[in-house]
């Protein structure tokens, strides 16, 4: 990792989160990373929680390293529950060297074959409709909710990537299938 040109092989590459700059937790910026203190062309804007308050001061690569984290004794995501097949390597890497994303709520990563999955963005409705297992998914999580069908079908359809109730998908690294939860404002 020398010089300063900085080539799109040079970015660490994420398993759980492929394309940070995509999903928008990840801008391109000239503002140094507080953690290395280099200007690297990137900055994640996503959550950090820590006891310091880091906000938009770190590059990818003390991300990808895990510096930051140690650094800021920081996790970049809160993954809520976690199933008991899933080893804790990979709950750590999710945790601390993968960048988080921002929900309206506090976000869950979800989870796979025994896996984290890869976090693929805020998506609406018409995305949802190309994934339909990820849809059928939100459905049965506001199965609890007394609405009528009608009432289902409407919640679902005001969800979009940049308004007031947004669909999160991933999607599972082994079987290939898509997953999704919703929150709103
Ligand atoms: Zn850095
Ligand atoms: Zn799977």
């Amino acid at each position: 990792m020398v010089g300063q040109g900085l080539g799109v092989d040079d970015v660490p590459r994420f398993r759980y989160h492929p394309d940070p700059v995509a999903t928008g937790e990840v801008i391109t910026s000239d503002d140094p990373c507080r953690c290395c203190g280099r200007q690297r062309g990137f900055i994640y804007t996503g959550p950090v929680y820590s006891e310091d308050e880091v906000v938009e001061e770190l590059c990818l690569w003390c991300i990808a390293d895990g510096s930051a984290a140690t650094l800021f004794e920081a996790e970049f995501t809160d993954v809520g529950d976690v199933p008991d097949d899933v080893p804790r390597p990979i709950l750590t890497e999710v945790l601390t060297r993968t960048p988080g994303f921002s929900g309206w709520q506090q976000e869950r990563w979800l989870f796979h074959c025994a896996d984290a999955t890869a976090y693929l963005g805020k998506v609406g409705y018409e995305d949802l409709q190309a994934v339909p297992e990820a849809l059928e998914m939100i459905r049965q999580e506001n199965a609890h909710f007394p609405w009528t069908d009608e009432e289902h079908e409407n919640y679902l359809r005001t969800l979009t990537p940049i308004g007031e109730a947004t669909g999160y998908l991933f999607q599972c690294l082994h079987c290939g299938t898509h997953l999704a939860y919703a929150d709103h404002a």
